[in-house]
């Protein structure tokens, strides 16, 4: 059975000499294993379609739930990543956090778009790439069900609770003399809490449009991230490569 989709391709891995075996986030489908036969021979016209990180149009050819790529055409190379190192390994942790949350065979739109929007931001500059990071993880959250509850200190119910912190297990905020002791919290810096509620609630399109920069900013971000971490209950080799090239500036 063949099918026409467009899809964006998570991760390559080089498979006997010239074919890729593929993870790719499909409109269609979502989340597939697709190979990709002799991709790496020059005379391939599909050999962009087919790199990580590329939002394609595809032709697949369905058997028995395995699938293959026939042929490709890039729609968005994202070639703003490529010639910036930091932002290529952030973009990798994005695929790589896709990856992990995507649901197999199970068409995704919401997911499929915050990803394509992520990349682009970050591709053409958009932003900050901290605060593209931490908007992408939070709303990454939300789409799949552990959308942290941050309208009130979830122990004495104030709005504006004292010295916020992120519970990450519950994903509820609290005050920090609220926090129970066996709650693994991310304390919030000045300003977080009010980008938190921003980008769990914003329109798709405006997700980095919120003021906060310098350590308020890094702090959100790295509540972001252990946020993610305890909800995949794992790490990220990218992240931690992306983050050789942002800890001299922390
Ligand atoms: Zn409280």
């Amino acid at each position: 059975m063949f099918k026409t989709t467009k899809g964006l391709v998570l991760r390559e891995v080089r498979y006997k000499e010239a074919d890729r075996i593929l993870t790719i986030l499909t409109e269609s489908d979502g989340k597939i294993t697709a190979k990709a036969r002799g991709v790496l021979r020059k005379s391939s016209r599909s050999a962009a379609a087919t790199q990580q990180l590329t939002w394609s149009e595809l032709t697949l050819f369905g058997n028995r739930g395995k699938w293959t790529v026939n042929e490709g055409s890039v729609l968005e190379g994202f070639s703003g990543l490529r010639d910036e190192i930091e932002r290529l390994a952030l973009g990798s942790y994005f695929a790589e956090c896709l990856e992990a949350f995507a649901v197999e065979d199970q068409p995704d739109p919401a997911l499929l778009q915050l990803g394509l929007n992520s990349l682009y931001a970050l591709s053409e500059k958009l932003g900050e790439p901290e605060k593209i990071k931490a908007a992408f993880e939070l709303r990454l959250m939300c789409l799949t069900g552990f959308q942290p509850d941050v309208r009130a200190c979830a122990v004495c119910g104030k709005t504006e609770p004292e010295d916020p912190v992120l519970s990450l297990e519950d994903g509820v905020i609290c005050c920090r003399s609220c926090r129970k002791a066996s709650w693994d919290g991310a304390l919030l810096e000045e300003g977080a809490l009010a980008a938190m509620r921003y980008v769990v609630s914003a329109p798709a399109k405006k997700l980095f449009s919120f003021p906060l920069e310098g350590r308020a900013l890094q702090n959100l971000s790295r509540a972001s991230e252990r946020y993610v971490q305890a909800h995949a209950e794992r790490r990220f080799s990218t992240l931690e490569y992306y983050r050789q090239f942002t800890e001299k500036t922390i």
